[in-house]
């Protein structure tokens, strides 16, 4: 029999258990007899512990060179690197995502890493021409203080890494609380700034439940700004939360449509389809969940769409071959058979939307994609985020249709049209109501050189994360008058 590891926090410099002893279980979604591990069911003690040490380490942090700072970051990016493959696997058996894509993961959290190291050593302030010849008038860029990363379980080493990597090259000490869902990943994430020599208290990993950590880590006083990615309602609550002179930013959910028009795109569209709706079983902000498709060619579309959904093979993704996992829990499982039972009442589910429970399937959380037709514009599949692999085909006639259906939506994420026609190209980037517009490429993906976000309900309307913009949420601007 093996053992399950216990897994600690890591407060003020030490990888420690919470106050209670209290431990809670992380199980594998492909097969939950696999227990990942056990993981500190934090309280507020805990966590209050965790923002002193953040508050404590801060003027040190704020004063080393950001060279010095750098430094520490590309050593963790290179540790990332060197074990990716290992904590690609533990992903792997702690969310459900395919083993290539838990190792892509782990690399391109390295490439974040990496690349604010960069790039924070040439973002400074500027001067400003004055009519006072004895006077210099610039602006400083300072860190905020403690910052607070709240990470969701579907991206659970990329997201905290595009936070908690341009919050510490600014000079900012870090709290960071990963999904109770996948916390291992973020473990990994933090393991690599420890083995990096990063100075205690500067970042610190809590585990346990939103309810139980989470009132400390929003609204203690020391806190300066929230970085939390997640759900559109526990966002909002966050947000409301706060106090005025903390600073947040919320990437939130999201309802991506992809359009197609014309009979000549229906392979690509389909292609897009299938890899921005389906990839993650669905589970992807960005994933694909509406495609708006000009009624004289969905029959065609669907056919094919249909024909390519068929022929994924959902597994393990521990095992080669796989295209699609499970989903990363039994909540997400209640909720995507839900809404596919809800489907089913509004529109003609044409593919798919079964539990799979035979054979190699029997001890996870499979779905097979499905796909539903004839579906109304106010259905709830159309309108509400489902997080799973759902698609909802919504019949549209022409352009200008099709974006009233795209832009009518609380959400506003990211969309993708997929045309050849350069005009439409051209409208559709100035029209469409999302954060991320994409052109013939799939809802999905973005670099971690350019700004991501929401418009609308997928975001707080402050700051971008990633590239440049990301680095603005974690700095302060000081303007100086330096006479002599
Ligand atoms: P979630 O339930 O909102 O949880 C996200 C994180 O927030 C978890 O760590 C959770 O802790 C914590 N949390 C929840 N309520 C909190 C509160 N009141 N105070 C403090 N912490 C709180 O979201 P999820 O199910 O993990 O992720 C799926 C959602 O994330 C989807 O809506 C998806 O669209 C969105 N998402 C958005 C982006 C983006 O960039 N826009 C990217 C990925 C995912 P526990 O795990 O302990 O509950």
């Amino acid at each position: 029999m093996t053992t399950v590891p216990t897994f600690l926090n890591y407060i003020d410099g030490e990888w420690c258990a919470s106050r209670s002893g209290a431990t809670f279980e992380n199980v594998n979604p492909a097969d939950t007899r696999d227990v990942v591990g056990q993981f500190q069911s934090s309280g507020e003690a805990d966590a209050q512990a965790a923002v002193r040490a953040a508050a404590a380490a801060f003027a040190s942090w704020k004063r080393l060179s950001t060279g010095a700072r750098a430094k520490m970051l590309l050593s963790a990016s290179a540790y990332l690197e060197q074990h990716a493959a290992r904590f690609g696997e533990e992903l792997t058996r702690e969310e459900g995502k395919q083993k290539s894509l838990a190792i892509d993961e782990f690399m391109r959290a390295a490439q974040t890493i990496r690349y604010y190291a960069i790039e924070a050593q040439s973002y400074g302030g500027e001067t400003f021409p004055n009519d006072d010849a004895d006077m210099t008038v610039y602006t400083v860029r300072e860190p905020l203080g403690v910052v607070t990363v709240i990470s969701p379980w579907n991206f659970p080493v990329s997201i905290p890494a595009r936070k908690i990597a341009p919050a510490l090259i600014c000079g900012n000490t870090v709290v960071f609380k990963p999904a109770s869902d996948a916390p291992l990943s973020g473990l990994r994430l933090t393991e690599a700034f420890v083995q990096a020599g990063i100075p205690k208290g500067v970042l610190n990993f809590v585990t346990g439940s939103a309810s139980a950590v989470g009132p400390v880590l929003v609204g203690a006083r020391e806190v300066k700004a929230i970085s939390f990615t997640g759900s559109t309602s526990a966002g909002e609550q966050i947000h409301r939360a706060a106090s005025m002179s903390t600073r947040t930013q919320m990437e939130l959910g999201g309802k991506n449509p992809l359009i197609v028009l014309d009979a000549q795109d229906i392979d690509r569209a389909v292609d897009l389809t299938v890899k921005g709706g389906f990839s993650l079983s669905g589970q992807a902000c960005t994933g694909t969940s509406r495609v708006l498709v000009a009624r004289e060619i969905r029959a065609a579309f669907v056919e094919r769409l249909v024909t390519r959904t068929a022929a994924l093979k959902i597994g393990n993704g521990l095992q080669p071959g796989i295209d699609i996992g499970p989903l990363a829990t039994a909540g997400q499982l209640r909720t995507v058979l839900d809404y596919i039972e809800i489907g089913k009442r509004e529109a003609t589910l044409v593919c798919g939307g079964e539990q799979l429970m035979h054979d190699t399937y029997a001890h996870g959380y499979f779905v097979a994609p499905a796909i539903f037709t004839d579906v109304p514009r106010d259905a709830r599949i159309a309108r509400e985020e489902i997080f799973g692999p759902v698609i909802s085909v919504i019949d549209v006639d022409g352009y200008d249709d099709a974006l009233a259906v795209a832009n009518d939506s609380d959400y506003g994420l990211a969309a993708s049209l997929v045309t050849q026609d350069v005009r439409l190209m051209h409208r559709f980037a100035n029209d469409i109501e999302a954060g991320t517009v994409k052109i013939n490429r799939t809802t999905t993906g973005n670099l971690v050189n350019a700004p991501f976000g929401g418009l609308k309900q997928s975001s707080t309307a402050t700051f971008r994360e990633s590239g440049r913009d990301g680095l603005e949420f974690y700095q302060q601007i000081k303007t100086v008058y330096r006479g002599v």
